[in-house]
């Protein structure tokens, strides 16, 4: 089994995480630039942050044979803090990087003017980029934040499959799977969606445009959900070829849109015969 992660917060994870993954069959991850619980107070410690996204984190990834990729934002939490704002103006410089491969995570944290336009602002940054966005959507009015959301892309004229909302449930999904843009669900240990609660939704709504991640951070979360999420579909009768969709097809696909993906070796293609892979990632 090949597993791409794409969306986990491995700067809040230790070395025993990326052991773990690797010997699960992660091979790829995405990790978001995001708020990092402590607020920040400068715009120093968020091109700190950048740095080690595109530097450190990447290495030390490699040291697990695992490829690590990032998006870079201002996130929308920090979006209300004028004292984080400026860091709008240092994004471009992020965003022409190796591996930066869209940019993320904006959207809504509490939908106030200032989300707004930092939202449509840094939409307008991935078009003039030619980058896919990963949209966040909010925690709260998960619905309204949502449908929102879908408003401000559409009103931004980014071509829809270039777009995921990610942390969708079984409430959200619906006004997503009609838009054109694709649909990311975190998988948490109690919260959000479980893997049982994710196969249902890959039943229902079929594998098209879905994305499954872990969003592993400084909070509880478990970077394995990944793979017990294909475990659970493998026990719901999905075939190894559409886990495969969905766990590494799908995530290359969508995040290949920024042509900087480094895959090369990364994880052969599995030969799958009947229901068992013969060869590939273990
Ligand atoms: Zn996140």
């Amino acid at each position: 089994m090949r597993i791409f992660d794409p969306h986990i917060h491995m700067t809040s994870r230790t070395t025993d995480d990326y052991e773990r993954m690797a010997a699960a069959g992660v091979r790829a991850l995405v990790e978001p630039a995001f708020w990092l619980g402590q607020p920040r107070t400068s715009v120093g410690s968020f091109t700190d942050y950048f740095d080690s996204l595109v530097g450190w984190e990447p290495f030390r990834a490699s040291q697990y044979g695992i490829r690590h990729h990032c998006t870079i934002a201002l996130n929308p939490k920090e979006a209300n803090d004028p004292r984080c704002r400026d860091v709008l103006p240092l994004l471009p410089r992020y965003l022409a990087k190796d591996r930066v491969v869209a940019v993320g995570e904006i959207g809504y944290d509490s939908m106030t003017p200032d989300e707004d336009d930092a939202f449509a602002a840094q939409l307008e940054l991935a078009r003039a980029h030619e980058l896919p966005a990963l949209v966040h959507t909010p925690h709260r009015d998960k619905l309204l934040g949502t449908q929102r959301s879908l408003d401000v892309i559409k009103e931004s004229g980014i071509e829809p499959g270039r777009v995921v909302l990610d942390h969708l449930n079984e409430i959200t999904v619906d006004a997503v799977a009609g838009s054109g843009c694709w649909m990311g669900f975190s998988i948490y240990p109690d919260t959000k969606m479980s893997p049982d609660r994710m196969v249902a939704i890959l039943g229902r709504y079929g594998l098209d445009r879905m994305l499954v991640n872990s969003a592993a951070d400084w909070g509880k979360s478990d970077p394995l959900l990944t793979v017990r999420t294909a475990e659970a579909m493998v026990a719901a009768g999905f075939s190894d070829d559409e886990v495969d969709r969905v766990l590494w097809r799908n995530p290359v696909e969508f995040y290949g849109q920024s042509g900087r993906l480094d895959l090369e070796d990364a994880a052969p293609e599995p030969i799958f015969e009947g229901n068992s892979i013969l060869r590939g990632g273990s």
